[in-house]
């Protein structure tokens, strides 16, 4: 039997970041993870995906201390460009680009690469006083009392927290013991996920081309032996992604190279290519007794404008303002008010994703024109301020047009 004051189902970046912001308030921590650990997942290459962290979610890491986690190997993101390509040709018709720099702030945010973050920040959190780690250890169920959640482990532990975190994404055991449904929907989209290198420099420039399928995104990463890099999360229906994955890598290179319209120059495949299943999720509740959903157990959303992380975080920034210096963290007062607080801007993100996906997937022309038109209308009006503000993570209610 073990007792603490917070116990974290998954060690993913989101339940590690939780371990840290936990230990930052003086809490007790025991973290479990049913996958293996991290340096292990990381040699295997598992986790090709990376991960863009916008300014609010960097301010939050500084305040935990994490941040210079974070920005080890991470470049800066200055400017976003938003290309239409949905033309009858397969080419850019219509540019638009924000630079962070005409907000008065030098980026956008940095973006990292999963699998080494992971792995660095499991060896940060490990060594924090108050703070217990398991990996290969999978949650199996629990059952809340009025004062403690007793969680049951695979290797016949029992920890009784005062407050668990469920942070064991989108099919989280923790969320379904506790009996809360999802609503989920989708569009049977799937994300192709790999790194390229290119001649021209990408000049820490995040580029969204749409067409249709969904967004093909390239953002940038460091330059490998002075040869430019960069990742690419390309989304399309499920039965192209598909004959994509499937391609060898020339055929493959072919068609990348047709779809990035040369922006970057030749694309080179660089390592191995993952193909992620995309769907929109959202919990019917982020509370439950004695415990709260952070991240992918509460909310899912396909990876466009970098809102995924970036909502944990925000997740985990509010949770922590409300038990910061409270006696019981698990407290049902704290937890009720974690939902209310969180729930209507998530689910309010999300919709703003879910709207830009449906624009990126359109497939008649008179809709991708009407895109185009949606674009040039963006880049030329004062909207363009509002896009730069949501751009920069800026929360909901936050967002004005005026100078
Ligand atoms: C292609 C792609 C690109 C993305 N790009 C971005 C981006 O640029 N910016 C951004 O902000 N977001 C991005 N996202 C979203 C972001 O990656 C996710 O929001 C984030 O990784 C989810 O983190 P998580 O910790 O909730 O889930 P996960 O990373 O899935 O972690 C869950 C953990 O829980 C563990 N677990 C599962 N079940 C149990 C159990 N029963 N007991 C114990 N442990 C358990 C698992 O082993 C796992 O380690 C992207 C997503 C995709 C698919």
């Amino acid at each position: 039997m073990i007792d603490v004051d917070v116990l974290i189902a998954g060690g993913g970046i989101a339940g590690l970041v939780a371990a840290a912001a936990f230990v930052a308030e003086g809490r007790s921590v025991f973290l479990v993870d049913a996958g293996p650990g991290p340096e292990r997942a990381a040699t295997e290459d598992s986790d090709l995906r990376s991960t863009a962290i916008l300014e609010p979610s960097i301010a939050f890491l500084t305040e935990i201390g994490l941040w210079p986690v974070f920005a080890d190997g991470a470049t800066d993101l200055a400017t976003m460009r938003l290309l239409d390509a949905g033309g009858r040709e397969n080419a850019v018709r219509t540019s638009a680009a924000f630079a962070a720099v005409d907000t008065g702030r030098p980026r956008f945010g940095v973006n990292v690469l999963n699998a080494p973050l992971r792995a660095r920040l499991s060896a940060e959190v490990a060594q924090l006083p108050g703070v217990r780690v398991r990996f290969g250890c999978a949650v199996t169920g629990a059952l809340a009392r009025s004062n403690v959640n007793t969680v049951a482990l695979d290797d016949g532990t029992r920890v009784h927290a005062r407050l668990a975190i469920a942070a064991d994404g989108r099919d989280s055991r923790l969320r379904k013991a506790a009996g809360i449904g999802v609503r989920r929907w989708g569009f049977g989209q799937k994300a192709l996920v790999f790194a390229v290198s290119h001649p021209l420099p990408h000049n820490n420039i995040s580029t969204e081309i749409h067409r249709t399928g969904g967004p093909f995104t390239l953002v940038p990463l460091p330059d490998r032996a002075g040869v430019p890099h960069s990742a690419v999360v390309w989304m399309e229906r499920g039965p192209v992604a598909g004959r994509l994955h499937a391609l060898d890598d020339a055929a493959f290179e072919e068609e990348l190279n047709a779809r990035s319209c040369g922006v970057l120059g030749p694309l080179r495949l660089a390592g191995k290519r993952a193909v992620w299943p995309i769907v929109n999720q959202l919990a019917r509740r982020f509370d439950g007794p004695r415990l709260a959903l952070v991240a992918e157990a509460a909310h899912v959303m396909p990876p466009i404008g970098a809102q995924g992380l970036n909502t944990s975080l925000g997740d985990l920034r509010a949770l922590t303002a409300l038990t910061r210096g409270a006696a019981d963290p698990g407290a049902a007062g704290i937890l009720s008010r974690y939902h209310r607080t969180r729930y209507a801007p998530v689910a309010a993100r999300m919709a703003g994703v879910d709207l830009l996906n449906r624009a990126a997937l359109a497939g008649p022309q008179p809709l991708r024109d009407l895109r185009n038109a949606g674009l040039r209308l963006l880049d030329a009006t004062p909207l363009r301020r509002v896009a730069m503000q949501v751009g920069l993570g800026a929360p909901q209610g936050t967002v004005s047009g005026k100078p």
